[in-house]
């Protein structure tokens, strides 16, 4: 039986907002089975909450932010991608400000917190969304696709002009594994190019942006001293992104995703198009040990 998993106890991290620039405190605390992925903006008055869900996405410029119930939650994805990559099914996000900090850029931050107090088995079985049919989205020559597959494989391929884009790796195909997501993905940071800085800061965007939080590049090369941490690091930011863009169903998939040039709005469109097919996809769960596929079993383990 592959169960529903929540935190060992709350654990708390502090940082600051990638785009507003301002000063957040996150609290991420256990919650009970069957709760989903929950958002409270706890510094407005009656702390509205809400529940993960696809078509709360209201705003995919350059991340991926929910509202509902009055409250907005922006930035969201590097978190939800490590929930997605550690198999947290019920949490309790408790934030003071409109987004989500950005730590160092990636998602190891949030990876080193949870693994910090651990992982709880509740007494219920986890929900997979399984693709039934294949599902498509395109928006001019970008494209990303949903197909069935019996476990949970990724493949996205990149394509910038730029030269230290071109040195690096542009395609990444993986089987996903809990273990491979946390050597291999969560560390691979934000990345951005100077020469958009200005135009983001005239509207109110990146203000929180440094090099200790992004990648950012000239015309020519990487401006950080410490370089890459993967040499194909930007490749992995986009799969880490999609990871958490996808897990705002608030459940792991049963698919392949495939994507050329995709990123949060596409990736959005692609889940709400899955959701809104109800004949492309069925709710599963695997509630006898030998029945769960080895490419299941290594994503849950
Ligand atoms: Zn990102």
């Amino acid at each position: 039986m592959i169960l529903q998993h929540t935190l060992r106890a709350p654990v708390y991290t502090r940082g600051v907002g990638l785009h507003g620039g301002r000063k957040v405190n996150l609290t991420l605390r256990p919650a009970p089975a069957n709760t989903g992925i929950v958002f409270s903006r706890v510094d407005l008055p009656e702390k509205p909450s809400f529940q993960v869900e696809p078509h709360r996405v209201t705003d995919t410029r350059m991340c991926s932010a929910l509202e509902a119930n009055g409250a907005k939650v922006a930035t969201v994805e590097h978190l939800l991608s490590a929930l997605a990559g550690l198999a947290v099914d019920n949490l309790l996000i408790e934030l003071d400000g409109p987004e989500i900090p950005i730590m160092d850029g990636s998602a190891a931050p949030f990876v080193y917190l949870i693994q910090g107090v651990g992982l709880e088995a509740q007494n219920a079985p986890r929900r997979y969304i399984r693709v039934l049919r294949p599902v498509r989205v395109e928006e001019g020559d970008k494209w990303a696709e949903f197909r069935p597959y019996e476990g949970y494989r990724l493949r996205f391929h990149i394509d910038f002009d730029h030269p230290a884009l071109q040195q690096s790796g542009n395609a990444l195909h993986m089987d996903f594994s809990r273990a491979e997501y946390v050597r291999e993905i969560s560390r691979a940071r934000t990345f951005g190019f100077m020469r958009d800085v200005e135009y983001l800061r005239a509207h109110g965007l990146a203000l929180g942006g440094t090099l200790d939080n992004a990648i950012v590049m000239d015309e020519l090369s990487v401006l950080n001293a410490e370089g890459l941490r993967y040499a194909d690091e930007f490749v992995k930011h986009k799969v880490l992104d999609a990871l958490g863009d996808l897990y705002l169903s608030g459940h792991p998939l049963l698919a392949e995703f495939d994507a050329y040039k995709s990123g949060h709005g596409l990736n959005n469109q692609l889940l709400c198009a899955l959701m809104d097919q109800p004949e492309a996809w069925e709710w599963a769960s695997f509630t006898e040990k030998d029945t769960v596929p080895e490419a299941v079993q290594a994503g849950a383990a």
